[in-house]
């Protein structure tokens, strides 16, 4: 018998982790928990299958990526409709996350070799009786850790880049969308059958710990702050390295000569796409003052035509019930400081379901303003320029992502935020962009996937030097002589003596 329960809150039952929706409380997916005895053994037999994947080289896995890529696409709306089912996500959102997915498995399969494969680097006049050669090996074992808000987006921004790489990964799934990564695992043994080159572990976040503790030869987290810490605790303890991809509170910056109907409404779907339970979410606007009124009334106009609800509504439920408490807390916190709320509010929370909120002249020391919120809520305060826009955009310890509306400044804007990433007159874009490194700054982790860094995150560099002649002016070897050092003095003074 089910047991009585909060839908959408994960339950383990009879050595099973048991998913339901947070819109209705079916269940969603129904899977075994892993002991971290069953972790160490997943890694194990990853090993020997990352040998075998390593094996197939750059063009026997491109092939395998690009089949699985395949797959996906080819039941993309099955792939959607359990992403709904089991995290509550509107349908369209989840096809736009999945072909973002899509995008960047297609991405590294096709560049892995040009940026991880052996290559000649150029030598210099030191040395220059020697070749250079480069190449990235794989770790052997990847594990990533992920989180429920997109299930399938954030696990293959890791786990492609890394198989493409030539990694076995381990994947633990958040325990709200166990089912999600499942079925990836799944669709992936279907175009690997030979090796478990890819699998799951399943559970709570003591299997997440575990996984820190099993061997891998790095770990790619994604998730919250504070659990970060603790990744970064635990595998400190054997000196594992680790890429962690943690919370944001990005910030909007409008300026004087934005357009502000755009402004409004890339904001609109920046804060409150898949209901504002976005890492790189909106969840703070700066505006100056000359359009800030504009902008409002716009932005407000645009969101208030959102609907919310379970099915074919443009905003769903909160997937994580315990999030409802600290949406609540901060919008209470926000009008109880002088905030005033000109969308939504106090009453916009209704479990499970939390309408568009917007909140103006929130002070910048609120927790509405300085905690990730994740909900389908923003503040929009007034500055005098840009200046004070960057500074209080930059003014917490969270930088992961951003935006900028405007011409004349934009792009300076941009660079001055103090975050890994930055779009001027969209927001989000960069997520899909798979030629562009994501990962933030301070709270928000370090490290970086997709693109060329997010390769090289997933491979060693090794360094070869190989000798193609005699040397004419030996240095490394005690068979040097006096005369000898006295002409590397003397090179030394003529290459590097001058101040230029
Ligand atoms: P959590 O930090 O709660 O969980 C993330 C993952 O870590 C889950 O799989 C979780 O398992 C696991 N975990 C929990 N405890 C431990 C532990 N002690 N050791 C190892 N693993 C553990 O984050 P959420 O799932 O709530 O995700 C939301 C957060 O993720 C937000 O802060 C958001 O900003 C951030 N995020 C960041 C992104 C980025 O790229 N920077 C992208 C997307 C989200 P379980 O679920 O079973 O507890």
């Amino acid at each position: 018998m089910t047991a009585v329960h909060v839908p959408g809150t994960p339950i383990i039952e009879d050595g099973r982790l048991v998913s339901t929706s947070p819109a209705t409380g079916a269940e969603a997916g129904r899977l075994p928990v892993a002991t971290a005895a069953d972790v160490r053994d997943a890694v194990e037999q990853a090993r020997a299958a990352g040998q075998w994947w390593a094996g197939l080289g750059f063009t026997g896995r491109r092939q395998r990526l690009l089949r699985w890529r395949g797959v996906l696409a080819g039941r993309i709306e099955e792939l959607a409709e359990l992403v709904h089912a089991e995290g509550g996500k509107p349908v369209a959102d989840a096809v736009v996350e999945i072909l973002t997915a899509l995008e960047h498995i297609d991405w590294a399969a096709r560049n892995a070799r040009r940026v991880l494969g052996p290559r000649r680097v150029r030598t210099r006049l030191i040395l220059a009786e020697f070749t250079g050669h480069l190449e990235y090996q794989p770790y052997g074992v990847v594990g990533v850790i992920g989180p429920w808000n997109y299930p399938v987006f954030t696990p293959i921004g890791s786990a492609a880049y890394a198989l493409a790489a030539g990694n076995a990964v381990v994947f633990k799934p958040s325990e709200y969308t166990p089912a999600v990564g499942q079925w990836l695992v799944d669709r992936f043994a279907e175009v690997v059958p030979e090796q478990p080159v890819l699998t799951a572990v399943h559970g709570l976040g003591e299997v997440g710990a575990a996984l820190c503790r099993a061997g891998v030869g790095k770990l790619a987290f994604t998730g919250s702050t504070a659990t970060a810490k603790k990744v970064m605790a635990a595998c400190a303890e054997t000196l594992t390295p680790v890429l962690l991809e943690a919370g944001g509170k990005d910030a909007m910056v409008v300026d004087a000569d934005a357009d502000l109907d755009a402004a409004a409404e890339a904001c609109v779907w920046g804060a409150l796409t898949n209901a504002g339970q976005t890492c790189i979410g909106i969840e703070r606007v700066y505006a100056v003052d000359p359009v800030y009124d504009a902008f409002l009334d716009k932005l407000v106009a645009k969101a208030g035509r959102l609907t919310v609800g379970p099915e074919g509504a443009d905003i769903g439920p909160i997937t994580m019930p315990a999030q409802l408490d600290i949406i609540r807390r901060h919008i209470d916190d926000a009008v109880a400081r002088g905030g005033r709320a000109v969308l939504g509010g106090p009453e916009a929370v209704r479990p499970p379901y939390v309408h568009p909120t917007v909140l103006v002249d929130v002070p910048e020391d609120s927790a509405a303003v300085r905690e990730e919120t994740f909900g389908p809520t923003l503040t929009v305060n007034r500055v005098r320029d840009v200046d004070e826009a960057v500074a209080r955009a930059n003014a917490l310890s969270y930088g992961l992502g951003g935006s900028v509306f405007g011409r004349k400044r934009a792009v300076a804007v941009a660079r001055r935020l103090r975050s890994g990433m930055a779009a001027i007159n969209s927001t989000l874009t960069f997520a899909g962009m798979s030629t562009l490194p994501f990962g933030g700054v301070g709270d928000s982790g370090f490290g970086r996937i997709h693109g060329e860094d997010g390769l090289r995150e997933f491979g060693r560099a090794k360094a070869i030097t190989r000798r193609r002649g005699p040397s004419l002016l030996p240095s490394m070897t005690f068979e040097r002589t006096p005369a000898d050092v006295a002409r590397l003095v003397k090179v030394a003074k003529l290459r590097y003596g001058r101040g230029r």
